[in-house]
Protein backbone atom coordinates (compact mmCIF):
# COMPACT_ATOMS: atom_id res chain seq x y z
CA UNK A 1 0.00 0.00 0.00
CA UNK A 2 3.12 2.23 0.52
CA UNK A 3 4.37 1.99 -3.17
CA UNK A 4 1.65 3.63 -4.80
CA UNK A 5 1.66 6.58 -2.57
CA UNK A 6 5.46 7.07 -2.43
CA UNK A 7 5.18 7.22 -6.54
CA UNK A 8 2.78 10.46 -6.13
CA UNK A 9 4.14 12.25 -3.69
CA UNK A 10 7.43 13.31 -5.75
CA UNK A 11 4.70 14.11 -8.36
CA UNK A 12 2.97 16.30 -5.83
CA UNK A 13 5.95 18.12 -4.46
CA UNK A 14 7.99 18.28 -7.63
CA UNK A 15 9.05 21.58 -7.23
CA UNK A 16 10.45 21.09 -3.71
CA UNK A 17 12.68 18.12 -4.79
CA UNK A 18 16.45 18.44 -5.05
CA UNK A 19 17.92 17.60 -8.32
CA UNK A 20 21.14 18.77 -10.30
CA UNK A 21 20.19 21.46 -12.87
CA UNK A 22 18.43 20.50 -16.22
CA UNK A 23 17.61 17.28 -14.98
CA UNK A 24 13.89 16.11 -15.10
CA UNK A 25 12.10 14.94 -12.13
CA UNK A 26 11.55 10.94 -13.78
CA UNK A 27 15.63 10.68 -14.14
CA UNK A 28 16.46 12.68 -10.77
CA UNK A 29 16.67 9.34 -9.00
CA UNK A 30 20.00 8.62 -11.74
CA UNK A 31 21.48 11.88 -9.97
CA UNK A 32 22.12 10.66 -6.16
CA UNK A 33 25.15 12.98 -4.82
CA UNK A 34 25.98 10.52 -2.35
CA UNK A 35 27.24 8.12 -4.57
CA UNK A 36 29.58 8.27 -7.51
CA UNK A 37 27.64 9.26 -11.14
CA UNK A 38 27.03 6.48 -13.37
CA UNK A 39 26.75 8.01 -17.13
CA UNK A 40 22.77 6.80 -18.20
CA UNK A 41 24.36 4.46 -21.04
CA UNK A 42 26.72 2.32 -18.57
CA UNK A 43 29.10 3.85 -20.51
CA UNK A 44 31.37 5.36 -17.15
CA UNK A 45 31.35 5.77 -13.98
CA UNK A 46 32.79 9.14 -12.30
CA UNK A 47 32.71 11.03 -9.05
CA UNK A 48 29.81 13.01 -8.50
CA UNK A 49 31.29 16.35 -8.46
CA UNK A 50 32.46 15.67 -12.39
CA UNK A 51 28.39 15.84 -12.82
CA UNK A 52 27.52 19.19 -14.32
CA UNK A 53 31.45 20.70 -13.89
CA UNK A 54 31.28 21.95 -17.23
CA UNK A 55 33.52 19.25 -18.88
CA UNK A 56 31.77 16.07 -20.64
CA UNK A 57 32.73 12.66 -19.62
CA UNK A 58 29.84 10.42 -20.29
CA UNK A 59 29.45 9.22 -24.16
CA UNK A 60 26.00 10.02 -23.96
CA UNK A 61 26.21 13.54 -22.01
CA UNK A 62 24.38 12.19 -19.51
CA UNK A 63 26.81 13.70 -16.68
CA UNK A 64 26.10 17.45 -17.91
CA UNK A 65 22.86 18.01 -17.46
CA UNK A 66 22.82 21.34 -16.54
CA UNK A 67 25.40 22.92 -19.04
CA UNK A 68 26.82 22.99 -22.73
CA UNK A 69 29.57 20.60 -22.32
CA UNK A 70 28.40 17.94 -23.89
CA UNK A 71 27.71 18.24 -27.56
CA UNK A 72 24.45 15.56 -27.71
CA UNK A 73 23.29 16.26 -24.22
CA UNK A 74 20.01 17.45 -23.33
CA UNK A 75 18.19 19.99 -21.12
CA UNK A 76 15.71 19.57 -18.90
CA UNK A 77 13.30 23.02 -17.89
CA UNK A 78 10.27 22.21 -15.44
CA UNK A 79 8.16 25.11 -16.73
CA UNK A 80 6.83 25.02 -13.41
CA UNK A 81 3.00 26.14 -14.43
CA UNK A 82 3.27 24.73 -18.07
CA UNK A 83 4.58 22.17 -20.02
CA UNK A 84 7.92 20.61 -19.13
CA UNK A 85 10.50 20.46 -21.98
CA UNK A 86 13.85 18.97 -22.95
CA UNK A 87 16.10 21.23 -24.89
CA UNK A 88 19.45 20.14 -26.84
CA UNK A 89 22.27 21.38 -24.20
CA UNK A 90 23.73 23.65 -27.28
CA UNK A 91 21.05 25.86 -26.19
CA UNK A 92 22.22 26.56 -22.39
CA UNK A 93 23.78 30.08 -21.96
CA UNK A 94 23.23 30.49 -25.49
CA UNK A 95 21.78 34.20 -24.80
CA UNK A 96 18.34 32.84 -25.85
CA UNK A 97 15.56 32.18 -23.55
CA UNK A 98 14.20 28.63 -24.33
CA UNK A 99 12.72 27.75 -21.58
CA UNK A 100 9.53 29.60 -20.61
CA UNK A 101 10.98 29.54 -16.68
CA UNK A 102 14.36 31.01 -18.00
CA UNK A 103 16.00 28.56 -16.12
CA UNK A 104 18.31 27.76 -19.60
CA UNK A 105 20.22 31.12 -19.10
CA UNK A 106 21.45 30.89 -15.88
CA UNK A 107 25.09 31.98 -16.12
CA UNK A 108 24.74 34.27 -19.76
CA UNK A 109 23.87 37.82 -18.25
CA UNK A 110 20.40 37.30 -19.75
CA UNK A 111 17.78 37.84 -17.79
CA UNK A 112 14.60 35.49 -18.85
CA UNK A 113 11.38 36.10 -17.54
CA UNK A 114 9.29 33.65 -16.49
CA UNK A 115 6.14 33.22 -18.65
CA UNK A 116 5.30 29.52 -17.83
CA UNK A 117 2.39 31.06 -15.53
CA UNK A 118 0.80 32.70 -18.59
CA UNK A 119 1.85 30.50 -20.88
CA UNK A 120 0.03 28.06 -19.12
CA UNK A 121 -3.02 30.17 -18.53
CA UNK A 122 -3.60 31.00 -22.27
CA UNK A 123 -3.00 27.46 -23.08
CA UNK A 124 -6.02 26.48 -20.40
CA UNK A 125 -8.38 28.69 -22.24
CA UNK A 126 -7.63 27.90 -25.32
CA UNK A 127 -7.93 23.85 -23.99
CA UNK A 128 -11.01 25.11 -21.70
CA UNK A 129 -12.43 27.00 -25.19
CA UNK A 130 -11.67 23.68 -27.31
CA UNK A 131 -13.70 21.70 -24.60
CA UNK A 132 -16.86 24.16 -24.59
CA UNK A 133 -16.61 24.68 -28.62
CA UNK A 134 -16.64 21.00 -28.63
CA UNK A 135 -19.23 20.30 -25.81
CA UNK A 136 -21.12 23.07 -27.60
CA UNK A 137 -20.81 21.24 -31.39
CA UNK A 138 -21.67 17.67 -29.81
CA UNK A 139 -24.42 19.27 -28.86
CA UNK A 140 -25.46 20.58 -32.38
CA UNK A 141 -24.36 17.20 -33.22
CA UNK A 142 -27.50 15.75 -31.18
CA UNK A 143 -29.86 17.63 -32.89
CA UNK A 144 -28.76 17.28 -35.92
CA UNK A 145 -28.74 13.51 -35.65
CA UNK A 146 -31.92 14.09 -34.60
CA UNK A 147 -33.56 16.22 -37.32
CA UNK A 148 -31.93 13.79 -40.02
CA UNK A 149 -33.87 10.99 -38.23
CA UNK A 150 -36.87 12.64 -38.75
CA UNK A 151 -36.17 14.00 -41.88
CA UNK A 152 -35.60 10.52 -42.97
CA UNK A 153 -38.48 8.75 -41.70
CA UNK A 154 -40.85 11.82 -43.34
CA UNK A 155 -38.84 11.51 -46.84
CA UNK A 156 -39.49 7.76 -46.02
CA UNK A 157 -43.09 7.55 -45.71
CA UNK A 158 -42.87 10.35 -49.05
CA UNK A 159 -41.43 7.95 -50.71
CA UNK A 160 -44.22 5.21 -50.36
CA UNK A 161 -46.11 8.12 -51.20
CA UNK A 162 -44.62 8.36 -54.62
CA UNK A 163 -43.99 4.94 -55.29
CA UNK A 164 -48.04 4.60 -54.44
CA UNK A 165 -48.73 7.66 -56.58
CA UNK A 166 -45.90 6.39 -59.38
CA UNK A 167 -48.72 3.06 -59.88
CA UNK A 168 -51.66 5.29 -60.26
CA UNK A 169 -49.63 7.58 -62.58
CA UNK A 170 -48.53 5.05 -65.10
CA UNK A 171 -52.17 3.64 -64.96
CA UNK A 172 -53.34 7.20 -66.21
CA UNK A 173 -50.52 7.59 -68.48
CA UNK A 174 -51.18 4.02 -70.48
CA UNK A 175 -55.03 5.20 -70.30
CA UNK A 176 -54.16 8.78 -72.04
CA UNK A 177 -51.87 7.00 -74.23
CA UNK A 178 -54.73 4.63 -75.53
CA UNK A 179 -56.76 7.86 -75.69
CA UNK A 180 -54.66 9.41 -77.78
CA UNK A 181 -54.05 6.10 -79.94
CA UNK A 182 -57.68 6.24 -80.90
CA UNK A 183 -57.84 10.02 -81.26
CA UNK A 184 -55.12 9.89 -83.54
CA UNK A 185 -56.71 7.09 -86.09
CA UNK A 186 -59.39 8.99 -86.97
CA UNK A 187 -56.57 11.73 -87.34
CA UNK A 188 -54.20 10.08 -89.57
CA UNK A 189 -57.00 8.63 -91.91
CA UNK A 190 -58.48 12.13 -92.28
CA UNK A 191 -55.07 13.54 -93.10
CA UNK A 192 -54.57 10.87 -95.63
CA UNK A 193 -57.19 11.47 -97.40
CA UNK A 194 -57.39 14.64 -97.36
CA UNK A 195 -53.60 14.43 -98.84
CA UNK A 196 -54.75 11.84 -101.84
CA UNK A 197 -57.72 13.94 -102.77
CA UNK A 198 -54.99 17.27 -103.16
CA UNK A 199 -52.36 14.67 -105.01
CA UNK A 200 -55.42 13.18 -107.43
CA UNK A 201 -56.32 16.87 -108.09
CA UNK A 202 -52.65 17.52 -108.43
CA UNK A 203 -52.54 14.76 -110.70
CA UNK A 204 -56.18 15.40 -112.96
CA UNK A 205 -54.76 19.15 -113.48
CA UNK A 206 -51.09 17.65 -114.57
CA UNK A 207 -52.65 15.06 -117.25
CA UNK A 208 -55.74 18.50 -118.15
CA UNK A 209 -52.86 20.40 -118.68
CA UNK A 210 -51.10 17.73 -120.67
CA UNK A 211 -53.51 16.83 -122.91
CA UNK A 212 -54.24 20.56 -123.72
CA UNK A 213 -50.37 20.76 -124.79
CA UNK A 214 -50.70 17.49 -126.55
CA UNK A 215 -54.01 19.38 -128.56
CA UNK A 216 -52.47 22.73 -129.09
CA UNK A 217 -49.47 20.81 -130.65
CA UNK A 218 -51.97 17.97 -132.64
CA UNK A 219 -53.48 21.38 -133.95
CA UNK A 220 -50.55 23.28 -134.83
CA UNK A 221 -49.07 19.95 -137.13
CA UNK A 222 -52.16 19.34 -138.45
CA UNK A 223 -51.73 22.20 -141.15
CA UNK A 224 -54.30 21.19 -143.45
CA UNK A 225 -56.62 20.76 -140.79
CA UNK A 226 -58.14 17.14 -141.75
CA UNK A 227 -58.22 16.20 -137.89
CA UNK A 228 -55.08 13.80 -138.68
CA UNK A 229 -51.34 14.44 -138.65
CA UNK A 230 -49.30 12.62 -141.08
CA UNK A 231 -45.61 12.10 -141.93
CA UNK A 232 -44.99 15.14 -143.87
CA UNK A 233 -46.95 17.54 -141.61
CA UNK A 234 -44.64 15.95 -138.72
CA UNK A 235 -41.54 17.07 -141.20
CA UNK A 236 -42.28 20.01 -140.39
CA UNK A 237 -40.95 20.29 -137.43
CA UNK A 238 -37.13 19.30 -138.09
CA UNK A 239 -36.63 19.52 -133.97
CA UNK A 240 -37.77 16.15 -133.89
CA UNK A 241 -35.10 14.99 -135.21
CA UNK A 242 -34.25 11.30 -133.51
CA UNK A 243 -30.58 10.51 -135.43
CA UNK A 244 -28.99 14.17 -134.47
CA UNK A 245 -28.25 15.07 -138.46
CA UNK A 246 -30.84 18.14 -138.08
CA UNK A 247 -33.69 16.96 -140.39
CA UNK A 248 -36.71 14.74 -139.18
CA UNK A 249 -36.65 11.79 -142.04
CA UNK A 250 -39.86 10.25 -143.40
CA UNK A 251 -38.60 7.25 -141.44
CA UNK A 252 -38.08 8.68 -138.71
CA UNK A 253 -41.43 10.85 -138.40
CA UNK A 254 -42.87 7.66 -139.38
CA UNK A 255 -41.00 5.93 -136.11
CA UNK A 256 -42.82 8.36 -134.51
CA UNK A 257 -45.90 7.66 -135.89
CA UNK A 258 -45.67 4.17 -134.71
CA UNK A 259 -45.15 2.85 -138.19
CA UNK A 260 -48.66 4.65 -139.06
CA UNK A 261 -48.33 7.54 -141.78
CA UNK A 262 -51.03 9.35 -140.23
CA UNK A 263 -52.76 9.56 -136.37
CA UNK A 264 -55.72 11.30 -135.10
CA UNK A 265 -55.61 13.26 -132.29
CA UNK A 266 -56.97 10.84 -129.97
CA UNK A 267 -53.97 8.22 -131.53
CA UNK A 268 -51.66 11.19 -130.97
CA UNK A 269 -51.95 11.70 -127.20
CA UNK A 270 -51.61 8.21 -126.48
CA UNK A 271 -49.31 7.13 -128.64
CA UNK A 272 -46.97 9.93 -129.99
CA UNK A 273 -47.28 12.64 -127.75
CA UNK A 274 -44.62 11.19 -124.58
CA UNK A 275 -42.27 10.41 -127.43
CA UNK A 276 -41.85 14.17 -128.50
CA UNK A 277 -43.15 16.23 -125.69
CA UNK A 278 -39.83 17.18 -124.71
CA UNK A 279 -38.11 18.14 -128.33
CA UNK A 280 -41.31 20.22 -129.66
CA UNK A 281 -41.62 23.60 -130.22
CA UNK A 282 -44.57 25.47 -130.66
CA UNK A 283 -44.59 27.46 -133.59
CA UNK A 284 -45.81 30.05 -131.76
CA UNK A 285 -43.89 31.11 -129.26
CA UNK A 286 -39.84 31.83 -129.95
CA UNK A 287 -38.42 29.67 -127.38
CA UNK A 288 -40.51 26.58 -125.44
CA UNK A 289 -39.99 28.28 -122.10
CA UNK A 290 -41.48 30.18 -120.65
CA UNK A 291 -44.77 29.02 -121.68
CA UNK A 292 -47.63 31.48 -120.47
CA UNK A 293 -50.88 29.53 -121.55
CA UNK A 294 -51.81 31.23 -124.51
CA UNK A 295 -54.89 30.70 -125.40
CA UNK A 296 -54.55 31.70 -128.73
CA UNK A 297 -52.63 29.34 -129.93
CA UNK A 298 -54.35 28.45 -133.44
CA UNK A 299 -53.68 32.42 -134.42
CA UNK A 300 -52.25 32.56 -137.91
CA UNK A 301 -48.31 32.19 -137.42
CA UNK A 302 -47.72 35.28 -138.88
CA UNK A 303 -48.42 37.27 -136.46
CA UNK A 304 -46.29 35.98 -134.47
CA UNK A 305 -43.36 38.43 -132.86
CA UNK A 306 -41.11 39.18 -136.44
CA UNK A 307 -37.88 37.90 -134.38
CA UNK A 308 -37.64 34.30 -135.94
CA UNK A 309 -33.86 34.43 -135.94
CA UNK A 310 -32.74 35.33 -132.26
CA UNK A 311 -34.43 32.11 -130.61
CA UNK A 312 -30.88 30.50 -132.02
CA UNK A 313 -28.63 31.47 -129.36
CA UNK A 314 -30.39 30.72 -126.69
CA UNK A 315 -31.73 27.29 -128.30
CA UNK A 316 -28.07 26.13 -129.15
CA UNK A 317 -27.22 27.04 -125.27
CA UNK A 318 -30.45 25.62 -124.11
CA UNK A 319 -29.11 22.43 -126.48
CA UNK A 320 -25.66 22.33 -124.34
CA UNK A 321 -27.42 22.18 -121.27
CA UNK A 322 -29.73 19.53 -122.06
CA UNK A 323 -27.30 17.38 -123.52
CA UNK A 324 -24.80 18.47 -119.69
CA UNK A 325 -27.74 17.27 -118.33
CA UNK A 326 -28.43 14.36 -120.15
CA UNK A 327 -25.14 13.23 -119.69
CA UNK A 328 -25.90 13.93 -115.80
CA UNK A 329 -28.77 11.72 -116.10
CA UNK A 330 -27.05 8.82 -117.92
CA UNK A 331 -24.50 8.88 -114.66
CA UNK A 332 -27.32 8.05 -112.97
CA UNK A 333 -28.59 5.36 -114.17
CA UNK A 334 -30.94 4.29 -111.28
CA UNK A 335 -32.59 7.34 -111.82
CA UNK A 336 -36.42 6.78 -112.90
CA UNK A 337 -37.38 10.32 -113.23
CA UNK A 338 -37.91 11.89 -116.73
CA UNK A 339 -35.39 13.60 -118.68
CA UNK A 340 -34.46 16.90 -117.22
CA UNK A 341 -36.41 19.77 -119.57
CA UNK A 342 -39.20 19.53 -117.25
CA UNK A 343 -42.50 20.01 -118.66
CA UNK A 344 -42.45 23.25 -120.60
CA UNK A 345 -45.28 25.43 -119.57
CA UNK A 346 -45.53 25.44 -116.03
CA UNK A 347 -49.32 26.94 -115.17
CA UNK A 348 -49.95 30.28 -112.58
CA UNK A 349 -47.31 30.03 -109.40
CA UNK A 350 -46.01 26.68 -108.77
CA UNK A 351 -45.82 27.83 -105.27
CA UNK A 352 -49.07 28.59 -104.77
CA UNK A 353 -50.34 24.83 -106.45
CA UNK A 354 -47.92 23.03 -104.71
CA UNK A 355 -49.71 24.38 -101.32
CA UNK A 356 -52.14 21.33 -99.80
CA UNK A 357 -55.14 23.89 -98.90
CA UNK A 358 -56.15 23.68 -95.97
CA UNK A 359 -57.80 21.13 -93.72
CA UNK A 360 -61.21 21.09 -94.07
CA UNK A 361 -63.55 21.47 -90.91
CA UNK A 362 -63.82 17.89 -89.86
CA UNK A 363 -60.36 16.66 -90.60
CA UNK A 364 -59.03 19.76 -88.50
CA UNK A 365 -61.54 18.76 -85.71
CA UNK A 366 -59.79 15.09 -85.44
CA UNK A 367 -56.37 16.70 -85.26
CA UNK A 368 -57.22 19.29 -82.79
CA UNK A 369 -58.38 16.20 -80.41
CA UNK A 370 -55.81 14.45 -81.25
CA UNK A 371 -53.27 16.87 -80.19
CA UNK A 372 -55.26 17.51 -77.49
CA UNK A 373 -54.70 13.92 -76.27
CA UNK A 374 -51.20 14.16 -77.45
CA UNK A 375 -51.03 17.11 -74.66
CA UNK A 376 -52.62 15.69 -72.04
CA UNK A 377 -50.50 12.28 -72.42
CA UNK A 378 -47.46 14.41 -72.49
CA UNK A 379 -48.15 16.20 -69.72
CA UNK A 380 -48.90 13.12 -68.01
CA UNK A 381 -45.78 11.54 -69.25
CA UNK A 382 -44.09 14.43 -67.88
CA UNK A 383 -45.46 14.28 -64.59
CA UNK A 384 -44.28 10.88 -64.26
CA UNK A 385 -40.57 11.50 -65.19
CA UNK A 386 -40.48 13.77 -62.68
CA UNK A 387 -42.37 11.92 -59.92
CA UNK A 388 -39.67 9.38 -60.99
CA UNK A 389 -36.99 11.20 -60.56
CA UNK A 390 -38.12 12.36 -57.17
CA UNK A 391 -38.36 9.00 -56.28
CA UNK A 392 -34.90 8.19 -58.04
CA UNK A 393 -33.53 11.59 -55.66
CA UNK A 394 -35.16 10.51 -52.26
CA UNK A 395 -34.03 6.96 -52.28
CA UNK A 396 -30.51 7.88 -53.36
CA UNK A 397 -30.80 10.19 -50.18
CA UNK A 398 -31.81 8.17 -47.72
CA UNK A 399 -29.54 4.92 -48.42
CA UNK A 400 -26.70 7.67 -48.70
CA UNK A 401 -23.82 7.04 -45.56
CA UNK A 402 -24.22 10.32 -43.89
CA UNK A 403 -22.06 8.99 -41.04
CA UNK A 404 -22.57 6.47 -38.26
CA UNK A 405 -26.10 8.44 -36.81
CA UNK A 406 -26.74 10.58 -39.84
CA UNK A 407 -24.83 13.55 -38.36
CA UNK A 408 -23.96 14.53 -41.65
CA UNK A 409 -26.88 14.46 -43.77
CA UNK A 410 -27.95 18.24 -43.15
CA UNK A 411 -25.10 18.96 -45.11
CA UNK A 412 -26.61 17.08 -48.18
CA UNK A 413 -28.52 19.73 -50.13
CA UNK A 414 -26.06 22.77 -48.80
CA UNK A 415 -23.13 24.69 -50.38
CA UNK A 416 -19.85 26.92 -48.68
CA UNK A 417 -17.87 28.81 -50.11
CA UNK A 418 -14.50 30.19 -49.62
CA UNK A 419 -13.15 33.22 -51.04
CA UNK A 420 -9.45 33.59 -51.46
CA UNK A 421 -7.41 36.50 -53.00
CA UNK A 422 -7.56 34.27 -56.40
CA UNK A 423 -10.18 32.18 -56.26
CA UNK A 424 -13.92 31.20 -55.00
CA UNK A 425 -13.64 27.91 -53.64
CA UNK A 426 -17.24 25.80 -53.27
CA UNK A 427 -17.98 22.84 -51.43
CA UNK A 428 -21.05 20.82 -51.95
CA UNK A 429 -20.80 17.89 -50.10
CA UNK A 430 -21.26 14.51 -51.39
CA UNK A 431 -21.67 16.07 -54.61
CA UNK A 432 -18.52 18.24 -55.75
CA UNK A 433 -15.82 20.96 -54.92
CA UNK A 434 -15.01 23.66 -57.56
CA UNK A 435 -13.00 26.19 -58.00
CA UNK A 436 -14.03 29.80 -59.49
CA UNK A 437 -11.59 32.70 -60.68
CA UNK A 438 -12.97 35.51 -58.52
CA UNK A 439 -12.83 38.10 -61.37
CA UNK A 440 -15.21 35.77 -63.65
CA UNK A 441 -14.54 33.05 -65.84
CA UNK A 442 -16.08 29.80 -66.04
CA UNK A 443 -15.41 27.06 -62.66
CA UNK A 444 -13.07 24.56 -62.47
CA UNK A 445 -14.25 21.21 -61.04
CA UNK A 446 -11.98 19.95 -58.11
CA UNK A 447 -13.50 16.81 -58.04
CA UNK A 448 -17.01 15.10 -57.61
CA UNK A 449 -17.97 12.90 -54.56
CA UNK A 450 -16.39 9.51 -54.09
CA UNK A 451 -16.39 8.66 -50.54
CA UNK A 452 -15.47 8.80 -46.82
CA UNK A 453 -11.61 8.18 -46.65
CA UNK A 454 -10.30 8.92 -42.65
CA UNK A 455 -8.34 6.48 -41.52
CA UNK A 456 -9.91 3.09 -40.61
CA UNK A 457 -10.96 4.29 -36.70
CA UNK A 458 -11.88 7.42 -37.89
CA UNK A 459 -13.82 6.86 -41.46
CA UNK A 460 -15.99 10.00 -41.01
CA UNK A 461 -13.11 12.88 -40.46
CA UNK A 462 -12.01 12.77 -44.44
CA UNK A 463 -14.39 12.48 -47.55
CA UNK A 464 -12.79 12.31 -50.94
CA UNK A 465 -13.33 14.10 -54.29
CA UNK A 466 -12.29 12.84 -57.34
CA UNK A 467 -12.06 12.80 -61.32
CA UNK A 468 -12.18 17.02 -61.68
CA UNK A 469 -10.96 18.73 -64.32
CA UNK A 470 -7.84 17.36 -66.15
CA UNK A 471 -4.76 19.01 -65.40
CA UNK A 472 -2.47 20.27 -68.41
CA UNK A 473 -0.12 17.38 -68.79
CA UNK A 474 -1.37 16.06 -65.63
CA UNK A 475 -3.70 13.93 -63.52
CA UNK A 476 -7.87 15.21 -62.81
CA UNK A 477 -8.04 17.65 -59.96
CA UNK A 478 -9.41 15.93 -56.40
CA UNK A 479 -10.01 17.39 -53.33
CA UNK A 480 -9.49 15.68 -50.05
CA UNK A 481 -12.29 17.81 -47.56
CA UNK A 482 -10.87 16.75 -43.96
CA UNK A 483 -13.85 17.68 -40.90
CA UNK A 484 -12.99 19.41 -37.76
CA UNK A 485 -15.11 20.39 -34.56
CA UNK A 486 -16.49 23.34 -34.62
CA UNK A 487 -20.04 25.30 -33.62
CA UNK A 488 -20.56 26.59 -36.87
CA UNK A 489 -20.31 25.15 -40.41
CA UNK A 490 -18.10 26.87 -42.59
CA UNK A 491 -14.63 25.89 -44.91
CA UNK A 492 -11.58 27.44 -43.23
CA UNK A 493 -9.09 26.89 -45.62
CA UNK A 494 -8.24 25.06 -49.22
CA UNK A 495 -4.65 24.43 -49.74
CA UNK A 496 -2.89 22.34 -52.90
CA UNK A 497 -0.51 20.82 -51.33
CA UNK A 498 1.07 19.04 -54.31
CA UNK A 499 -0.28 19.47 -57.70
CA UNK A 500 -4.03 19.01 -58.64
CA UNK A 501 -4.28 17.74 -55.33
CA UNK A 502 -6.28 20.21 -53.63
CA UNK A 503 -7.13 20.20 -49.26
CA UNK A 504 -9.96 21.89 -48.05
CA UNK A 505 -11.02 21.85 -44.45
CA UNK A 506 -14.45 22.28 -43.66
CA UNK A 507 -15.75 23.04 -39.93
CA UNK A 508 -18.89 21.46 -38.58
CA UNK A 509 -20.65 20.32 -35.28
CA UNK A 510 -20.93 16.66 -36.92
CA UNK A 511 -17.07 15.85 -36.62
CA UNK A 512 -17.32 16.88 -32.49
CA UNK A 513 -17.11 14.29 -30.46
CA UNK A 514 -18.07 13.42 -27.45
CA UNK A 515 -16.68 15.22 -24.59
CA UNK A 516 -15.37 13.37 -21.84
CA UNK A 517 -17.80 13.80 -18.46
CA UNK A 518 -16.52 17.06 -17.02
CA UNK A 519 -13.07 17.98 -17.80
CA UNK A 520 -11.13 18.31 -14.40
CA UNK A 521 -10.25 22.05 -14.63
CA UNK A 522 -7.26 21.60 -11.00
CA UNK A 523 -4.99 23.74 -11.60
CA UNK A 524 -2.62 22.22 -9.04
CA UNK A 525 -1.46 19.90 -11.69
CA UNK A 526 1.87 22.04 -12.24
CA UNK A 527 4.02 19.38 -14.08
CA UNK A 528 1.04 18.68 -17.01
CA1 LIG B 1 31.46 16.33 -16.33
CA1 LIG C 1 19.09 29.26 -24.31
Amino acid sequence: MLLPLLLLLPMCWAVEVKRPRGVSLTNHHFYDESKPFTCLDGSATIPFDQVNDDYCDCKDGSDEPGTAACPNGSFHCTNTGYKPLYIPSNRVNDGVCDCCDGTDEYNSGVICENTCKEKGRKERESLQQMAEVTREGFRLKKILIEDWKKAREEKQKKLIELQAGKKSLEDQVEMLRTVKEEAEKPEREAKEQHQKLWEEQLAAAKAQQEQELAADAFKELDDDMDGTVSVTELQTHPELDTDGDGALSEAEAQALLSGDTQTDATSFYDRVWAAIRDKYRSEALPTDLPAPSAPDLTEPKEEQPPVPSSPTEEEEEEEEEEEEEAEEEEEEEDSEEAPPPLSPPQPASPAEEDKMPPYDEQTQAFIDAAQEARNKFEEAERSLKDMEESIRNLEQEISFDFGPNGEFAYLYSQCYELTTNEYVYRLCPFKLVSQKPKLGGSPTSLGTWGSWIGPDHDKFSAMKYEQGTGCWQGPNRSTTVRLLCGKETMVTSTTEPSRCEYLMELMTPAACPEPPPEAPTEDDHDEL
